[in-house]
């Protein structure tokens, strides 16, 4: 499977930063200028499948990066962005967080009109989320699912009840 950050790496192009866990990159493709991107440096499709220790360098590092796109680019403000499953934008398969350096009249369309949903909508979202939070599968799991490059289609096979796994079917 093709991963433009894993090729990004291979390349070495574009990278500001990498050491054994994160890069941080600058890509030519971006919503606007500036705009850098700091991911695991594993192959790992999205954020669920992150180890803790990493996610949380990658979140360090997302912070630092946007402490310096204000200092050094003078951005008036920043959208850090995960764009994590497919039904949410994602285009490259391996968990990254975009840090996007924002100015007044950017013209920058990241906005969505907020609607109102009913009540008990409302109440069946609280109480499933509110169930499966209290569960110590999901709060705290440590395991690691690691699905390397190329071996997607062949884990997704084998573990095809992992409700993870079954998300990634639906990366491009
Ligand atoms: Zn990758």
């Amino acid at each position: 499977m093709k991963c433009e950050y894993c090729d990004l790496l291979d390349k070495n192009e574009d990278i500001i930063h990498a050491d054994d866990d994160i890069v941080i990159a600058v890509k030519d493709k971006v919503t606007t200028s500036g705009q850098i991107t700091v991911y695991p440096r594993k192959h790992y499709p999205i954020m669920e499948m992150v180890p803790e220790d990493i996610l949380n360098k990658c979140v360090s590092a997302a912070k630092n990066v946007s402490i310096a796109v204000f200092e050094s680019l003078g951005a008036q403000g920043t959208n850090i962005l995960v764009r994590n499953g497919l039904s949410a934008g994602q285009s490259v398969p391996h968990f990254g967080i975009e840090v996007i350096p924002r100015r007044e009249e950017d013209k920058l369309n990241l906005e969505w009109q907020g609607k109102q949903i009913m009540e008990d909508e409302m109440e069946m979202t609280f109480q499933a989320l509110e169930e499966d939070l209290k569960k110590p599968s999901i709060a705290e799991s440590k395991e690691e699912i690691v699905v390397d490059e190329g071996e997607t289609e062949a884990t997704l096979e084998k573990e095809g009840d992992n409700y993870l796994l079954k998300s990634l079917k639906r990366i491009p």
